[in-house]
């Protein structure tokens, strides 16, 4: 089987898909593994890394896609252009927000999986790039809003006197929230979080920091481990209830999705008003609505002395490990599907790791959910 890499072409992108490491393992499996001329550039990996590792870096990308069985990619692809019928193609395709992309995949007949779409469960844990990404940005977050506050985290005794420790509120301890509370207590912040799944309550504990008790009556999460949507009155208690932990708070730093659906507005301006100037806040859900009113995607903007921070791609500051990870996670992917004797990957339609990504094949839309929102 022919696997193909292109270079990214998002602008701004400073990960890559696979480092060697992962071309290694993808050519042990007995594949044919090309990559685009390039393919490393954003982290000055050459290319002669990648043939090392056992990849053909090809001279005619064209054709080499064109070509190609499997083609992984980190970012959605502006379609499926260049691919030939009947192949299989691996990236994110954000298909909640761009539901024509999907479906040009399906008129070329191409078979789309979506590593968003990969299930939250224990044997897809190790392809799960949404964990192994917001993990990483939960970190980033933490180092961002430090850098640009004006102040030190941790408590400091010295002979000129005593700094007390910055305070850090986290709204949504998922993965990478409780990332972002990791981060912050190795700082020395002293840190409080809330989220609206009664289970993360023993987590945040157990990193050290504090959980904000707020009784919203009945919560709970989906079977998926994703939350519930809150109603407007729950949603105006929570903001109520957060509104003291967000005013004495130095940095605030906001992860709250909904799978599928736009983020929960959960700080608006009187509360980013009520903080200390200087303060900052990072908005994670920024590209998917936004936790905070006026948070900006990829800006930072200053709302009455306090910056947010609306970065996308929080990941992308730790772009080395964050493409690690991802690639490891693809190659987890093609190891789980591979059949050793016929050195192809088995599209097993009847896997459920398969039913919960795949999301067109043999010129159709095939996900359930997908194919609702097509028809909503
Ligand atoms: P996410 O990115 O969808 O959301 C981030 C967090 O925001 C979640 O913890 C959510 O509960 C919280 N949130 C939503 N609305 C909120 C509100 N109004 N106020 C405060 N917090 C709010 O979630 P995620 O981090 O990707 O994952 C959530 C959970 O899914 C995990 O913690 C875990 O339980 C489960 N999960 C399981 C696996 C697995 O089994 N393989 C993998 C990843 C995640």
């Amino acid at each position: 089987m022919n696997l193909y890499i292109p270079k990214e072409t998002e602008s701004g992108e400073t990960r890559i898909p696979v480092l060697p490491e992962a071309v290694k393992k993808l050519a042990g499996l007995g594949a044919t593994v090309q990559v685009e001329p390039g393919i490393g550039d954003a982290l000055q990996i050459p290319d002669s890394a990648f043939s090392d590792a056992g990849a053909e870096v090809v001279t005619d990308p064209a054709a080499a896609l064109g070509a190609a069985d499997i083609v992984l990619r980190l970012n959605k692809p502006s379609g499926p252009e260049g691919l030939k019928e009947g192949a299989i193609h691996i990236s994110y395709l954000d298909p909640f927000n761009d539901l024509e992309t999907v479906k040009k995949f399906a008129e070329a007949k191409v078979s789309a999986i979506c590593m968003e779409m990969i299930p939250r469960t224990t044997i897809a844990q190790k392809m799960d790039a949404l964990s192994s990404q917001a993990s990483l940005a939960g970190y980033a977050a933490v180092l961002q809003a430090a850098a640009k506050l004006p102040r030190s985290l941790p408590m400091m005794m010295t002979p000129a006197g005593t700094l007390s420790p910055c305070k850090v509120f986290i709204i949504g301890a998922g993965v990478a929230g409780l990332q972002a509370i990791a981060t912050a207590k190795r700082l020395g912040a002293r840190v409080e979080a809330f989220d609206t799944r009664p289970v993360v309550k023993e987590q945040v504990e157990s990193l050290g920091a504090k959980f904000l008790q707020i009784d919203l009556g009945e919560m709970g999460e989906t079977t998926g481990g994703y939350a519930k949507e809150l109603t407007a009155e729950q949603i105006a208690k929570q903001k109520e209830a957060q509104g003291k932990a967000i005013a004495k708070a130095d940095i605030v730093i906001t992860t709250a999705k909904l799978f599928g659906r736009p983020a929960p507005r959960l700080i608006d301006d009187a509360q980013v008003a009520a903080m200390t100037p200087g303060s900052v806040i990072v908005d994670m859900a920024a590209g998917s609505g936004g936790n905070v009113e006026g948070s900006e995607p990829d800006k930072d903007v200053v709302l009455h002395g306090v910056t947010v921070i609306g970065d996308t791609n929080l990941e992308g500051r730790v772009p080395y490990d964050a493409s690690q990870m991802y690639g490891s996670n693809m190659v987890n992917l093609v190891q789980h599907f591979w059949d050793d004797e016929a050195k192809s990957f088995n599209l097993d339609l009847e896997d459920e790791i398969v039913q919960g990504a795949l999301l067109t094949h043999g010129g159709e839309v095939i996900h359930n959910m997908i194919k609702e929102r097509i028809s909503a």
